[in-house]
């Protein structure tokens, strides 16, 4: 039976909004009042489950797989969980805690389908409850979505350039490379580095030399065609991949982006800043690994023989 208290839980709940207790009362019979204590356990995903629990005080948890994600949901007086398993007749699908003591009415499901039958406030009721829990995951699900595209843009992307990064790059030249393999077409490689940015740094402190970094970078892909592949490989060092592309039409983009960073990217001074390249063309079944070592050794030469040129791997 339940009494007065009870009825005033009952008439605070989203459940009964609206509806006479009086026309549904006899029906309670068979629920029970239960309590959790802070932490406890309601469902588990998984786990049967065959009540509707109706929250008379306290507050609920809700978490999709476990606590390490957060939580979905959090539920309190007047609320109900354990709705979705009294549709499909399926396992819980969340995990659902105590976050503070708490005061539950545990409403089997049959007794549920009785009172839908009896009272279409209830019908229309749980309808609503439903149509609000699905909004709610849609839009938990659309800011999942909207969080890990964040995160891989972040684990990608370079933060003081805005360019790609070594880590992207790793993983995209490859598929690259493998393309130009697959179509028997040449592809270059290109390794740039600042001269003497050491230098710069020195005379004109740290947040110029980011500063230079930025403009170049943004310099270098704005010079690059739409096929062209440009990430941050280190410090100041750029790697530029360019498919379906000979040597003889590397070397003319390689001087193309020398010229671009002399003349857009120098300083108020007057002074420029001026860039070495080496140029690997791919051979037949390279590896990134060593066509980047190749590129490494041609930039390598171009320091060696005076800086500001471009040297073509051997
Ligand atoms: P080289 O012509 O032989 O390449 O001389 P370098 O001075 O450019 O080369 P080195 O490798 O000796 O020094 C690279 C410098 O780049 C050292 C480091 O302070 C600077 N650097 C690396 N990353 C950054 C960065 O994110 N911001 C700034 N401002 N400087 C950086
Ligand atoms: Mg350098
Ligand atoms: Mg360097």
């Amino acid at each position: 039976m339940i009494d007065s208290t009870d009825r005033e839980y009952l008439q605070r709940a989203k459940l009964f909004a609206n509806v006479g207790l009086e026309s549904v009362e006899h029906l309670f019979e068979g629920c029970r009042r239960m309590k959790l204590e802070r932490g406890d356990r309601l469902l588990q995903p998984g786990v049967a489950n065959s009540h509707l629990y109706l929250i008379f005080d306290g507050e609920l948890r809700v978490y999709l797989e476990d606590r390490s994600m957060p939580e979905q949901a959090v539920l309190g007086a007047g609320d109900c969980v354990g709705e979705m398993s009294l549709l499909d007749g399926q396992a819980a699908s969340a995990l659902v805690l105590a976050a503070r003591d708490s005061e539950l009415l545990a409403i089997p499901h049959d007794v549920l389908w009785s009172l839908v039958d009896c009272s279409h406030g209830v019908a229309r009721n749980l309808l609503a409850i439903m149509a609000g829990r699905m909004r709610e995951s849609n839009q938990s699900l659309v800011s999942l979505q909207t969080r890990s595209l964040e995160f891989e843009q972040a684990a990608s992307v370079d933060a003081l350039t805005g360019i790609y990064n070594r880590h992207w790059l790793l993983e995209a030249f490859p598929r690259a490379i493998a393309r130009c393999e697959r179509d028997g077409a040449p592809l270059c490689l290109v390794m740039a580095d600042i001269d003497l940015f050491k230098h710069f740094n020195e005379r004109f402190g740290y947040l110029s030399g980011d500063a230079l970094l930025r403009r170049m970078a943004r310099r270098l892909a704005d010079g690059l065609r739409a096929q062209d592949l440009i990430a941050r490989y280190g410090g100041e060092e750029f790697l530029i991949l360019l498919p379906h592309t000979s040597l003889d039409e590397a070397l003319p983009i390689a001087g193309r982006l020398r010229e671009l960073v002399a003349i857009g990217c120098g300083l108020p001074t007057g002074e420029g800043v001026t860039l070495s390249c080496g140029v690997a063309p791919m051979l037949g079944g390279e590896s990134l690994e060593a066509l980047i070592a190749r590129a490494d050794a041609a930039l390598k030469r171009a320091k060696e023989n005076g800086r500001d040129r471009v040297e073509v791997a051997v």
